[in-house]
C-alpha cells in the first residue's frame, strides 16, 4: 500500500471517471509546510495561525506574522494557500489578553467576534497577510463567521487596511480571494445570502457537528451524539455546496470529515471542491479517490440523504463503495 501511495505524490487526484478533485493540507506552523510537499498536497486548506500567538507572553508583532506567512507562500511556489485569520477562545486560550472567565467557551467570545471588538490585533495580522499575499497564491478566511454582518465588517476592515498599504506603496496581491469557514449553523442555512458575497466556503465540520448537534467537542460523555454521517450534517453540506455551485463559488472542507474514508465517497458525491486533511491523509485519499466514480456516487448520495440515522449511512457506505 505504502508503495502504491508513493506513486501519486506528483499525480494530480482524479477519480476512475475522470473528474479532479484538490486534496489540500491542514498546518499550523511553517514548519509543516515540509509534510505538505512531501505528501504531495496540492494546496493548504487551512493554515492555524494560533499557534503564532500561543506559547508566549504577548502578541506576535506585524513583522513576526509577516515572515512566517511569507515563509509558507514561498514554500508552495504558488500553489494555493488559504490562511484563516486568529480563531482563538474556545478550547485556545490566550492568557495575556486578559479576557474573563466564560460559562461556555465555545459559545463565547472567540475567533472573528474577539478581532472584530479588539481591532487593532487583527488589523496587526490583515496587514501582516497583505503584505505577503505580494509572494504566493493567497487566501483568506474568517473563521466561526455567524452573520453576514460579521463578514461584511470583517471584509471592511481587510479593505481599509489594504488602502492604507497600496497609499504606502507597499506592494498587495490584486487576487486575494476571501472566504469564509461555515462551523456554524446559521451560515450553513443562510449559504444561499453568504455564496453571493464571499469567494469561497470551507466547511469545518470539527465545529459544524458539535454546534449542530449541541454535543462539546471534547466531551467523551457525549461524544455519542458527535456524528459527522447524522444525515442532518449531511444535508448542511449538501445545501452549502449546492448554494455555492449555483454563485459559482468553490467549497472545501477543512474539518476531520474531509480525510475521512468514510466520508469521503459521500462527499464526492455530493460535489466538494476541495478536501483539506493532515498531510499524512493526503495521499490514502488521493489512492481512495482514484478508485471512486463520481457520478455512482452522486446516484447514492442521493439514497444516503434520505436516511433517517447515522448507522445506517454507515452501514451503506461499508457496502456500496
Ligand atoms: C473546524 O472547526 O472544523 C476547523 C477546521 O477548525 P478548528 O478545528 O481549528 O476549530
Ligand atoms: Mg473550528
Amino acid at each position: 500500500q505504502k508503495a502504491e501511495w508513493a506513486k501519486l505524490v506528483n499525480e494530480k487526484t482524479t477519480t476512475a471517471d475522470g473528474h479532479h478533485a484538490e486534496l489540500a493540507a491542514n498546518i499550523g506552523t511553517p514548519q509543516d509546510v515540509k509534510g505538505v510537499l512531501e505528501n504531495g498536497a496540492e494546496g493548504v486548506g487551512l493554515y492555524r495561525t494560533e499557534f503564532l500567538y500561543m506559547g508566549r507572553d504577548q502578541l506576535p508583532t506585524e513583522e513576526e506574522q509577516f515572515k512566517a506567512y511569507r515563509e509558507v507562500l514561498e514554500k508552495m511556489e504558488g500553489k494555493p494557500v488559504v490562511i484563516r485569520t486568529l480563531d482563538i477562545g474556545g478550547d485556545k486560550e490566550l492568557p495575556y489578553l486578559d479576557l474573563p472567565k466564560e460559562m461556555n467557551p465555545f459559545l463565547g467570545f472567540r475567533a472573528i467576534r474577539l478581532c472584530l471588538e479588539q481591532q487593532d490585533i487583527f488589523r496587526t495580522q490583515l496587514r501582516a497577510l497583505l503584505r505577503a499575499s505580494a509572494y504566493g497564491n493567497l487566501k483568506i478566511m474568517f473563521p466561526m463567521i455567524a452573520t453576514l454582518v460579521e463578514f461584511r465588517s470583517a471584509k471592511q476592515v481587510l479593505l481599509e487596511e489594504k488602502e492604507k498599504l497600496v497609499n504606502e506603496n507597499v506592494s498587495v496581491s490584486d487576487n486575494i480571494e476571501i472566504g469564509i469557514m461555515v462551523e456554524i449553523p446559521s451560515t450553513a442555512v443562510l449559504s444561499d445570502r453568504f455564496a453571493k458575497e464571499v469567494d469561497f466556503f470551507s466547511i469545518g465540520t470539527n465545529d459544524l457537528i458539535q454546534y449542530t448537534m449541541a454535543a462539546d467537542r471534547m466531551n467523551e460523555r457525549v461524544s455519542y451524539l458527535y456524528q459527522p454521517y447524522n444525515p442532518a450534517i449531511l444535508r448542511l453540506i449538501q445545501m452549502v455546496i449546492k448554494a455555492a455551485h449555483k454563485e459559482g463559488k468553490w467549497v472545501g472542507m477543512c474539518g476531520e470529515m474531509a480525510g475521512d474514508p468514510i466520508a469521503i465517497p459521500i462527499l464526492l458525491g455530493l460535489g466538494l471542491d476541495e478536501f483539506s486533511m493532515s498531510a499524512t491523509s493526503v495521499l490514502p485519499a488521493r489512492s481512495q479517490l482514484s478508485k471512486l466514480s463520481k457520478t455512482e456516487a452522486e446516484k447514492h448520495v442521493e439514497t444516503i440523504l434520505n436516511m433517517d440515522i447515522a448507522e445506517d449511512v454507515v452501514k451503506f457506505v461499508n457496502e456500496n463503495f
